[in-house]
């Protein structure tokens, strides 16, 4: 079915908002300096409509790094140019069931990052991205997610310092690939990159936005812009199904039956395929990565909605 009218939704995402509004359970993450000043408290809920209707609830509208939930809209936008026989081939659509940032994956694989939500695999998708500098490439992918948002983003420069100067795991998954001839260019130019694309602020309302263009066969509900094909959605929704909550993404496909991207900085966007997205920040984290209040509070939406792909009543 189709989703409830404007106004059920609408109170709906404020019952989910007051909700949660008091869980404290995880831990921000500490790995990248700056994410772990963050004020643990911050809580927004954004829901937007394939149809264009507008939901945000608490702090939707507060910035904060994308990270890895960047990996879904520049993967959308390397199939996009390079087609869904080159991309699979390139980066590979099964889960690792290791950690994001795993070594052992890699070598495990022949090299294969297997999956363009782990590190190794984002690495070698901003790879992809055109343009015959890096400078060129990050502009390529910095337009590209923008469009998803409807509105121009800019990077968080302190977060990209921060972690440009402790990224040396990031550094060393681009050499290792390069070793295996899996990486076109300087792997160090694509870190920097990847860093990049990470670091670029958005809030919870962006992060539905984005979503809902996936959602939307690629047009963007809001502007009406087209972004990317309808094709390219529905690769890029299957792959993160199966990859984008690392390595609780079969639990969460369980439970809530959504493709969902989470990021350490607390982000979560899980996309309803013609209906729309629903987006949470909270920097409190679970030992995998994802954001416990996100979880539970689109947890308690999709089902209020009704959005589980695999419920047939
Ligand atoms: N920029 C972060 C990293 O590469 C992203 C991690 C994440 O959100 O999973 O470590």
């Amino acid at each position: 079915g189709a989703l409830p009218g404007w106004r059920d939704v609408e109170r709906l995402v404020g019952d989910a908002h007051a909700r949660f509004a008091r869980d404290s359970d995880g831990i921000v993450a500490d790995y990248i300096p700056v994410l772990a000043e963050v004020d643990p408290e911050l809580f927004g809920l954004a829901v937007i409509e394939v149809g264009g209707g507008v939901h945000d609830a608490g702090d939707a509208q507060h910035p904060f790094s994308i990270q890895s939930i960047s990996k879904m809209f520049v993967y959308a936008l390397a199939i996009q140019e390079h087609g869904h026989e080159r991309v699979r081939e390139i980066v590979g659509v099964n889960n690792t069931g290791l950690p994001f940032n795993s070594v052992m994956a890699l070598e495990l694989n022949a090299g294969h990052p297997m999956n363009p939500m782990v590190n190794a695999g984002a690495i070698a998708t901003t790879a992809l991205m055109p343009g015959e500098t890096s400078a060129e490439q990050w502009e390529r992918v910095r337009e590209g997610l923008s469009a998803f948002a409807g509105r121009a983003l800019g990077l968080d420069g302190v977060v990209y310092a921060s972690e440009a100067r402790t990224n040396d795991r990031n550094r060393a998954l681009g050499r290792l690939l390069t070793s295996y001839g899996r990486l076109e260019g300087d792997p160090d130019e694509v870190v920097d990159v990847y860093t990049r694309q990470c670091a670029l602020a958005v809030t919870a309302h962006d992060l539905a936005v984005m979503g809902a263009t996936l959602a939307d066969g690629g047009v963007n509900p809001i502007t009406g812009q087209r972004v990317v094909s309808a094709e390219v959605c529905r690769d890029t929704l299957a792959v993160v199904a199966a990859s984008g909550l690392y390595e609780r993404s079969g639990e969460w496909l369980f439970e809530i039956g959504l493709p969902a991207k989470s990021g350490v900085s607390g982000g979560i966007v899980a996309v309803a395929p013609g209906k729309g997205a629903v987006a949470g920040f909270s920097p409190r984290l679970d030992e995998a990565g994802n954001s416990v209040r996100s979880q539970r509070a689109i947890g308690y939406l999709s089902r209020a909605l009704g959005l589980n792909l695999f419920a047939s009543a």
